[in-house]
């Protein structure tokens, strides 16, 4: 083994027990050997990006398969690997999650987005969420991009730009939209600089001095809390600190355009266990720190949209700073910071339970009261996964035209209904259906991700039997507008 894999191969066998780091060993040395003498841009051995991958995905809390997966993600792209290679070996699960992860690359790939209309960008996000099919597929990749993120410096200016746009405009906000705050919070983070370089500087510069010097002094006004709370016998998990990213702090200037109407650019979050508990600590941070006025909101009591909840107060400390207070039970915290999935990676059903119990029906989120029921234990990530995406596959599938353009159809359209979609003269003159490379029947039933390709020819007309075939009412009235004119 080359030298610097041993701390970080050490960091991944440390995580499991001697039987479980056997399956992961065995991925291991398959993607060491398949990727030996390859090199990173950024000059160190291939191995090393696949391995922080996993170690990444290990600390999620994901499956052995996952783990597997995120090492062999890159072997059916960059090595000369055969899928049948990949079965024999890791078996069906494994190879379904390799597999996913580069038909997401593909599509990725084809669908350049380069005339960047805010339409075409959503398409393409709801593209690659719909495609995934697992949501297990959805956090490697983005682990993996995460990954890719800290070697940009290694990159052509033009690809630094070019990756960090695409981190910021798909990546980022389907964290978001999967309620993974945490990740998309810090692949917006490491975009900024490359896609508003000049707001960027400005904001670093009105900010790093500040963050700077503020280091002590939260760090003294965290003791004086955590003191003053342990004094009035009130219990609490721990205290943390947190500086706005500069990305946030972008967002919130450009909404309010004021630098000084950013109150909460440092913040000091207590984690607490109860909902009881959050509400007495907010009484005893008043009576240490002087409130300022209509700065408290009950987020508990109110949740946001996107399902976040704690209290969030504004203080004027006895170093006359001015700081906000959040404050949650550590339940929240981890649902603010990973969403619903947050239930599922850290197999908190037993606590789920008492979640539930704990809080008053108005105290949940109106995410969180849809699926109150689901038993997270036994939820796979299969279907774990069509809950989060329910909304978006219900309605629509996308998929990707041999050029690479996103055509959004309505669930259970056939390759007649895409060929109308792109013109009604490919759909008059359709013959011909391919799906990903393959000929299927004109009532092939497609679905997200599919690369679909129209053989037409001059000859052909539309027929009677393609009205049974289409799914879409538009689809219906063009093709009964030229059984007409026949
Ligand atoms: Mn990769």
């Amino acid at each position: 083994m080359i030298p610097s894999l041993q701390p970080i191969y050490n960091n991944l066998r440390g995580l499991y027990n001697n039987q479980e780091f056997k399956i992961i060993e065995e991925a291991f040395l398959f993607a060491e050997n398949k990727h030996s003498g390859q090199k990173r841009k950024s000059g160190e051995d291939y191995i090393l990006h696949p391995l922080r991958v996993a170690i990444e995905v290990s600390k999620l809390k994901l499956d052995l398969s996952s783990v597997s997966a995120a090492l062999l993600h890159d072997i059916l792209e960059d090595t000369n690997t055969s899928s049948e290679e990949l079965k024999d070996k890791f078996g069906e699960e494994v190879l379904f999650l390799v597999e996913s992860l580069s038909h997401l690359n593909r599509l990725k790939h084809k669908a350049n987005y380069k005339n960047k209309t805010i339409g075409r960008l959503e398409n393409l996000r709801n593209l690659i969420l719909s495609s995934a099919k697992d949501i297990r597929v959805i956090l490697i990749k983005i682990i993996d991009r995460l990954d890719n993120m800290k070697a940009l410096w290694a990159l052509s200016p033009e690809k630094q730009v070019e990756n960090a746009e695409e981190t910021l405009e798909i990546f980022a906000p389907i964290c978001r939209r999967l309620g993974f705050n945490f990740l998309g919070q810090q692949l917006e983070e490491m975009s900024f600089p490359y896609v508003y370089p000049k707001d960027f500087a400005e904001i670093k510069n009105r900010v790093n001095n500040y963050y700077y010097e503020i280091d002590k002094y939260l760090d003294e006004a965290r003791d004086e809390l955590a003191n003053f709370l342990k004094q009035k016998r009130s219990k609490f998990i721990e205290i943390q600190f947190r500086k706005k990213t500069f990305f946030s702090i972008y967002k919130k200037y450009k909404k309010e355009g004021d630098f000084n109407k950013i109150y909460d650019i440092i913040a000091l979050r207590v984690i607490v266990d109860t909902v009881a508990d959050c509400y007495t600590t907010l009484g005893l941070v008043h009576q240490l720190w002087l409130p300022l006025p209509n700065r408290l909101k009950d987020y508990i009591s109110l949740p946001k949209v996107n399902g976040y909840q704690a209290i969030h107060t504004t203080v004027l400390t006895n170093n006359n700073q001015i700081v906000e207070v959040q404050i949650e039970t550590d339940l929240m915290h981890k649902n603010n910071e990973y969403g619903i999935a947050s239930h599922w990676l850290y197999n908190l059903n037993k606590d789920t339970k008492s979640y539930t119990k704990r809080q008053n029906v108005s105290g949940l989120s109106i995410l969180f009261k849809s699926l109150k029921n689901i038993d997270f234990q036994n939820t796979n990530s299969g279907d774990l996964y069509n809950l989060l995406v329910k909304d978006l596959l219900a309605e629509q599938i996308f998929v990707v035209t041999p050029k690479g353009d996103v055509i959004d159809l309505k669930a259970g359209s056939t390759p007649i209904d895409f060929a109308y979609k792109i013109h009604t003269s490919i759909g008059n003159n359709c013959k011909m259906a391919k799906v990903n490379h393959q000929l299927v029947t004109l009532n092939h039933k497609l679905q997200s991700g599919d690369i679909v390709e129209i053989i037409t020819d001059r000859k052909q007309k539309p027929n009677k039997k393609w009205l049974e075939f289409a799914k879409m009412a538009g689809t219906k009235e063009k093709i009964r507008k030229e059984l007409q004119k026949l």
